[in-house]
């Protein structure tokens, strides 16, 4: 009997020429097990049914190949701490195909951990286990928040060993994206002054992602405008939680606009805006605060690659990209401002949401606060203005009348009593849970253990983020002094 067709990809990125897309298979690891499948996330891409946990294991550890699937590596540059690397390329990752998920959208499904590609170079192919849950944990988080994100898929455990700093357990992860298209991608076929396959990438591009760009007098140009803005919109809403990538090289800027590779990320806990948790970031390059300088520095090597294909010449060429470039501050803080309103539970568009955030902050950086914790304090006292929520938010601070005195000013300008609405949007934009560092840690340090219980334990909480359950508050606690995990590994 034939297998039943779970996923019906496509493949049309594998049309583009060579390196872009290079066949190449997956290689068997020893005993698949099955940790993790997302099975509404299946659904959302079109599967009807959803076979046994060996068949999945099976599959989703690239064992065997599913039906219709079409492997292949795709071929990218980057400049990583600002080095340029003419070729980097999934050097552990295959894409499978593409579907064409229930609202009419274009998907990549990808094998992350699947062995060694052509663009392996010296590395191994291969996951540990720890960063595959760290990746599932977080992106399903970011997915909760509506922050465009690509998603966890699957994660199997491969019964083999890699080898890192020890050896660790290997897994497979399995990811869904809008698209793997960085701008790395882009800086692959440009330093190979290859025009033809430059002008395919940027069609395809603007066809998949932005389709509005084509009807613009020059569809480039318009491409790079709608890529600045999205992320533009994405670093915002990063940093309204409190996110750090930790690796914002150009490999790692997706063109469709999601967060893309979670290596070293970290959410911040205690307020410090040039926080750092990658132990590889020793010069603070993707400190929170530089985040929007660096996306922009990105999408400046983003528009050099698309120059050639843009309708002016010279100068006013040069002139319009750069004006391209510079709407990111623009659209960054018109994001930013409408966050702020929701986090403080102000009226949209009041202006008062920027220098109380400013305040805000300062409070938290000179106060030691935990940012999670100092938002979701600040919610529970604009739905009640009791006693009690403000004795439980300046307990939070190391500068208890310094807050007090804040409070006073915000509690003029908050709305949320009056606005059920209001109250939603600010509930919403501050979560009661994100995925700690210390709990990624105890999730990851069972599972060595073999024990997953707690790893499907956090991540039922942290897909729920705005649930105020007793798990949901254990979980979410600030680490105490013992329990701090202050750097992160990819
Ligand atoms: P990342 O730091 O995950 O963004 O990866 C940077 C580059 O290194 C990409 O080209 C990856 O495919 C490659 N890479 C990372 N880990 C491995 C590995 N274990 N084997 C082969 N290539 C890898
Ligand atoms: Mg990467
Ligand atoms: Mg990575």
């Amino acid at each position: 009997m034939a297998e039943p067709v779970v996923l019906p990809f496509e493949h049309l990125y594998s049309t583009l020429p060579e390196p872009l897309w290079v066949a190449t298979q997956a290689t068997p690891v020893s005993s698949p097990e099955l940790i993790a499948f997302n099975a509404s996330l299946a659904h959302e891409l079109g599967a009807k049914e959803i076979p046994d946990s060996e068949t999945l294991a099976q599959w989703f550890s690239g064992n065997q190949l599913m039906p219709e699937a079409k492997p292949g590596a795709l071929g990218y540059a980057g400049h990583q701490f600002g080095n340029f690397v003419p070729q980097l390329g999934d050097g552990r990752a295959l894409l499978l195909g593409e579907v064409i998920d229930q609202n009419g959208i274009r998907r990549d499904v990808q094998l992350k951990g699947s062995g060694r590609t052509p663009f392996s170079r010296g590395g191994d192919g291969r996951s540990p286990l720890g960063p595959v849950l760290r990746e599932y944990l977080v992106s399903e988080f970011m997915a909760a928040m509506g922050i465009p994100t690509t998603r966890a898929l699957a994660a199997v455990t491969s019964g083999e060993r890699v080898v890192r700093q020890m050896a660790e357990p290997g897994a497979v992860f399995t990811r869904v994206a809008s698209s793997h298209i960085r701008v790395g991608t882009f800086q692959f076929i440009a330093a190979r002054r290859d025009e033809q396959a430059l002008k395919a990438l940027a069609d395809h591009v603007v066809e998949r992602h932005y389709p509005e760009a084509a009807s613009a007098e020059d569809p480039y140009l318009a491409l790079l405008e709608a890529v600045v803005a999205r992320q533009a919109v994405l670093i915002a809403r990063w940093m309204s939680v409190g996110f750090i990538h930790g690796v914002m090289n150009t490999d790692n800027c997706s063109i469709a606009g999601e967060t893309i590779d979670y290596g070293p990320c970290a959410f911040m806990e205690q307020f410090d805006p040039q926080k750092v948790y990658s132990s590889i970031d020793q010069g603070k390059r993707y400190a929170f605060d530089n985040q929007p300088a660096i996306a922009q520095w990105n999408l400046a090597r983003f528009a050099e690659t698309l120059l050639p294909l843009m309708n002016e010449e010279g100068e006013a060429l040069v002139e319009q990209a750069t004006d391209a470039i510079h709407r990111f501050e623009p659209l960054f803080s018109a994001e930013q401002r409408r966050l702020h309103a929701d986090k403080l539970g102000l009226a949209a568009g009041s202006d008062q949401a920027v220098p109380l955030m400013e305040a805000l902050e300062s409070q938290m950086h000179h106060g030691r606060m935990d940012m999670t914790a100092t938002f979701d304090a600040l919610t529970q006292y604009a739905s009640s203005l009791s006693d009690e929520h403000r004795e439980a938010l300046l307990a939070l601070t190391t500068q208890p009348d310094e807050l007090s005195t804040w409070l006073d000013t915000w509690q003029q300008e908050q709305v949320v009593n009056q606005d059920g609405e209001r109250f939603t949007a600010m509930r919403h934009a501050n979560p009661v849970i994100i995925p700690r560092n210390h709990r990624v840690q105890e999730v990851i340090d069972a599972a060595y253990d073999g024990d997953f219980s707690p790893f499907h334990t956090l991540l039922a909480v942290v897909t729920k983020p705005f649930d105020e359950s007793v798990e949901a508050r254990r979980l979410a606690a600030p680490a105490t002094e013992n329990e701090q995990v202050l750097r992160t590994f990819c």
